[in-house]
């Protein structure tokens, strides 16, 4: 029989009354007949309650215990979910990921999905099995150890089994109904888009749109994973949702997709460091040792020999960097007068593939956050986006004032 992925996040399974309901979708999809791979998320707010545990418990903490912790919220939805089913009479079990077993790199917190046999779940669904309910976000490290995907890593897991078992399709059930140009949360005109290509949504996710997680995209791009994103709240109907798809598929599309923001974000600047050949391998290598996601980067004009030196990170790595740069400093690695961390910024991003014929893009935008009087204070490009750093009191507007000037309300 063929194969289809259905994941649902956290909203979508967040009460027993939800995953009810959420299991008489599923039963929809068996009576068609397919043999179903669920994906669960915990709770909604579970993971977050999890991971406030830990850091009580230990601000720096063993990324070992922090898995071995926050995995357990998906723990409750999967059993649940195959109780609920098999309550309806349809034939369900559940899986933790190291009983599939979802095989990861060691990476703890952040780990990647290296392979996933598919025996044990077919060897069911031959038996008679209907649906396999998979805890999502985790999987098993080469140590034996339990791992995680990082946040929003479900829908990692659930592009990954779609990959793994040929799946006809990949549907990502959440609480909006698609991707729209940008977090209908935030801005009152965001349009939903019926399709979008997986380049955009790599950068649009990776760019802080949490609607997918950004290694779910990568996988579906690189396995041809027919992709669909639609709400578990609205009635059910094949052509509902957003489909990521290749650029080649879609007719027309704006020279901006969509606006991103990112709201923890922390700008940390070393001053007065010396200027010499070697100084950035100094102090990144540090920060990538120690687990620092560092984004943006800029060097300032050196005066004397001496420069200071600016990155992004996380806000909740901000004490991580900080040691690690005072263990740097400590050792003669590197040196500085000071660190300061500025913890109230902001990332705005605009995307477009169109960006790569036409140009004026990123004029128009620092045009735009200047008519609102919003001040820049680190810009990246790339090909396809234009990201700057500004005070996370205007992000709000920030995004608003783009999704206007980019004319966003007239996507489709
Ligand atoms: P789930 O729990 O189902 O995984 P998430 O909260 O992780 O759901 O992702 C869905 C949320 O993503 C939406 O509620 C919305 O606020 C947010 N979001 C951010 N950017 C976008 C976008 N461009 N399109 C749709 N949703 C977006
Ligand atoms: N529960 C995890 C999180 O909140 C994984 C997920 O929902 O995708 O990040
Ligand atoms: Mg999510």
């Amino acid at each position: 029989m063929p194969i289809l992925v259905m994941k649902f996040g956290g909203t979508s399974v967040a009460t027993l009354d939800r995953i009810k309901r959420v299991a008489k979708r599923i039963g929809v999809e068996v009576s068609k007949s397919y043999d179903v791979i669920v994906i669960v998320s915990a709770m909604s707010g579970e993971t977050n309650k999890l991971v406030g545990f830990v850091n009580d418990t230990s601000p720096l903490f063993d990324a070992r215990e922090y898995d071995a912790v926050v995995s357990s919220g998906e723990n409750v939805t999967a059993g649940l979910m195959a109780l609920t089913l098999q309550e309806m009479d349809v034939p369900a079990r559940s899986w933790q990921g190291w009983q599939v077993p979802v095989k990861t790199t060691s990476a703890h917190a952040a780990a990647r999905i290296e392979d996933i046999p598919p025996e044990n779940i077919l060897q069911k669904f031959d038996e008679g099995m209907r649906v396999a309910v998979i805890a999502g976000f985790q999987g098993i490290g080469p140590d034996g150890r339990i791992t995680t995907l990082g946040r929003g890593g479900s829908d990692t897991t659930a592009v990954a089994f779609a990959a793994a078992f040929g799946a006809e399709r990949c549907d990502i059930y959440t609480d909006v109904d698609g991707v729209y140009t940008t977090d209908p949360r935030i801005c009152e005109k965001a349009r939903k888009l019926d399709r979008i290509a997986f380049e955009e949504m790599l950068e649009l996710a990776s760019l802080g749109a949490k609607v997918l997680q950004t290694r779910s995209v990568e996988l579906a791009m690189r396995y041809k994973v027919k992709l669909r994103v639609l709400s578990s709240f609205e009635e059910q109907s094949d052509k509902a949702g957003t489909l990521v798809c290749d650029e080649e598929d879609i007719m027309e599309s704006n020279v901006v997709a969509g606006v991103a923001y990112s709201r923890d974000e922390a700008k940390m600047t070393l001053v007065s460091v010396a200027d010499r050949p070697g100084i950035a391998a100094a102090i990144f290598t540090p920060l990538s040792e120690a687990g620092v996601n560092v984004d943006m980067i800029v060097q300032n004009i050196s005066e004397e020999g001496r420069t200071d030196m600016t990155f992004s990170c996380p806000t909740d790595q901000v004490a991580r960097a900080e040691k690690a740069m005072k263990d740097a400093k400590e050792r003669g690695d590197i040196n500085f007068h000071d660190i300061v961390a500025d913890t109230a910024v902001a990332k705005i991003s605009v995307v477009g593939i169109g960006m790569r014929s036409h140009t004026g893009v990123a004029a128009k935008m620092f045009e735009v956050l200047s008519a609102e009087g919003i001040n820049i204070k680190v810009i990246t490009t790339s090909e396809i986006k234009i990201s700057v750093l500004i005070d996370r009191k205007y992000m709000e507007l920030a995004v608003q004032a783009l999704h206007d000037a980019f004319e966003l309300e007239n996507a489709a």
